[in-house]
């Protein structure tokens, strides 16, 4: 399953956040180094599309997709260079395919700061360093060993190589983050892939904001988001403490009043998780039957014997073709007999590309 990672500083509010999203019992502390093993939690993608269809299908059970977020405690200045069992931190993060990077922006002086007071952009700054520092140090063997088959085997791709993995070396030492390098989609894949740089995975920003702040921000999240504006990449405003609240709630009424109090339509966890599944170019199928409407993850652009993967191996060796119902459709005639009636139900083949909010029906030889 594809997996995001949380990190941040010590006490930036990661722990509380994860515990919210996954409500896992991980302990939630006020002193750094609280949560050192790396917790995986299973969360739930909320999908207002399986709620349609089971009014529609009325199936005995409905069972919504989800991704895994890992909690990646520990990191430090240093950690690069093994402080506060840092080495351990950065390989966590290699095996994850996202970054959910949470920043502190809330002002609390029960909540010690690791670093004496509250700025985001140097907190920022300092996970970056480490993170970038590490993948130098990647870099630097990998263009030794390049540069040793350019010269024994005259090799021109491994000479390519090295001349592209120097310029990311500089663009690193200028403080700045892979996926920021320029390079072209043919040339990542042959050169940079493999290497499994951390910098390089996609990110959101998580700003943990107190909860006067979760609608417009504070002075705090205004300079996060100038610091990195050239990234490009999301910032969400959350409040891990208001999150929290309402993980522990037991009725979903009782949460969307708590929300519209304070003016909110939808839970941070809820954004995250939409977010998450956006950055980790993650897209949904349904199946759609009496006994089981179901939400199905595959990565965007998968065919459709793959897609039938994802559900058995055995629907990817022996499809044979699928069929096809758009949602819309679904939601407009109401059945899967109507969608065929009104000629919406489309026979495709092994070449299709499954699309978000397909309703799938496979049919395979076993
Ligand atoms: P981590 O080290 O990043 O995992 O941080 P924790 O989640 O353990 O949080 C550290 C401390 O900050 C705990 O005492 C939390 O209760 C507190 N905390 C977390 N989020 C918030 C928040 O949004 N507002 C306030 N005031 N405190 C928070």
């Amino acid at each position: 399953a594809l997996q995001a990672g949380i990190v941040g500083l010590p006490n930036v509010g990661k722990s509380t956040l994860f515990n919210a999203l996954s409500s896992a019992k991980a302990q939630a502390a006020n002193f750094p180094f609280c949560t050192i093993e790396p917790n995986v939690g299973v969360i739930t993608v909320p999908d207002q599309r399986l709620v349609e269809l089971e009014k529609l299908v009325n199936p005995q059970r409905v069972v919504p997709t989800t991704v895994e977020i890992v909690d990646i405690a520990g990191l430090v200045k240093g950690a690069s260079k093994g402080e506060g069992l840092g080495n351990q931190f950065l390989g966590n993060i290699r095996a994850t395919d996202a970054i959910i990077h949470v920043v502190r922006c809330f002002s609390d002086d029960n909540v010690i700061h690791v670093d004496g007071n509250v700025n985001p952009v140097r907190d920022k700054e300092i996970i970056d360093t480490e993170l970038q520092l590490k993948d130098l140090d990647t870099i630097d063997k990998k263009i030794s060993k390049s540069e040793k088959q350019a010269k024994t085997g005259g090799d021109k791709d491994a000479q390519r190589g090295v001349e592209i993995l120097k310029a990311l070396k500089q663009h690193l030492e200028e403080g700045k983050n892979a996926r920021a390098f320029e390079v072209t989609p043919e040339e990542k894949e042959k050169f940079l892939d493999e290497l499994c740089l951390l910098t390089i995975k996609p990110v959101i920003y998580v700003c943990n904001v107190d909860e006067k702040s979760v609608i417009s921000g504070n002075e705090f999240t205004a300079a996060l988001q100038e610091a990195i504006k050239a990234e490009k990449a999301e910032v969400l405003f959350i409040s891990a403490a208001i999150e929290s609240d309402i993980a522990v709630m037991e009725s979903y009424e009782d949460r969307q009043m708590f929300l519209e109090d304070m003016g909110l339509s939808e839970s941070g966890v809820a954004r995250l998780i939409q977010a998450t599944y956006k950055l980790l170019n993650l897209a949904t199928y349904f199946t759609a039957g009496v006994q089981e409407v179901r939400a199905w993850t595959i990565t965007k652009g998968f065919i459709a014997p793959q897609a039938a993967g994802v559900i058995h191996s055995d629907f990817e060796k022996g499809f044979i073709r699928a069929e096809v119902i758009k949602y819309n459709d679904f939601l407009k005639y109401k059945s899967e007999a109507a969608c065929r009636e009104n000629g919406k139900l489309a026979v495709q083949g092994k070449t299709y590309i499954v699309e978000d909010g397909d309703i799938m029906h496979f049919l395979f030889n076993v």
